[in-house]
């Protein structure tokens, strides 16, 4: 069975930054591996591509560039905003919280504190990825259908 639409797949895999040898972000190995269903759009579509079509037991290892990935840092999603806009318990407001915004549609989305003035707070929207080139390297665990419920539900059980 190869990995295709539909297909629940695991993978033991790392990710690092700057080389296959750089700062370790995640690691997944084959005790607890990573599950996912397969074309769904939980993954990031560079990633998919590069597995697609492969098979229990074979190796991968790739660089995505910054553009397939996450995209470069976008200075204009750090916005400061004034105390007043945070209404909620002052201690989630410090440099490196993570809190989710709405933004003007009514989508969520996640903000990093990154700053903290007297009159400002300043929000980075951007991915905690943004700006890097990713490094994957892993293996192929384990491929098989996805129930219909395990669709339906968009995760795997
Ligand atoms: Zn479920």
């Amino acid at each position: 069975m190869n990995i295709e639409q539909n297909k629940v797949v695991e993978l033991s895999f790392k990710l690092s930054l700057d080389d296959f040898n750089g700062e370790l972000i995640q690691e997944f190995d084959k005790e607890e591996p990573f599950k996912f269903i397969f074309g769904t759009g939980y993954l990031l579509e560079g990633f998919e591509n590069k597995i697609k079509g492969l098979t229990t037991g074979d190796k991968f290892k790739f660089k995505l560039p910054v553009e397939e990935a996450y995209g470069e840092v976008d200075e204009e999603a750090v916005i400061d905003f004034p105390h007043s806009m945070f209404n909620i318990d002052k201690e989630y407001i410090y440099v490196g919280s993570v809190l989710p915004f709405k933004d003007d549609n009514g989508n969520e989305m996640e903000g990093t504190i990154v700053e903290i003035t007297d009159s400002t707070v300043t929000v980075d929207f951007n991915h905690p990825l943004a700006g890097e080139d990713l490094y994957f390297e892993g293996e192929v665990l384990n491929i098989r259908e996805a129930t219909p419920e395990e669709l339906q539900h968009g995760h795997v059980h």
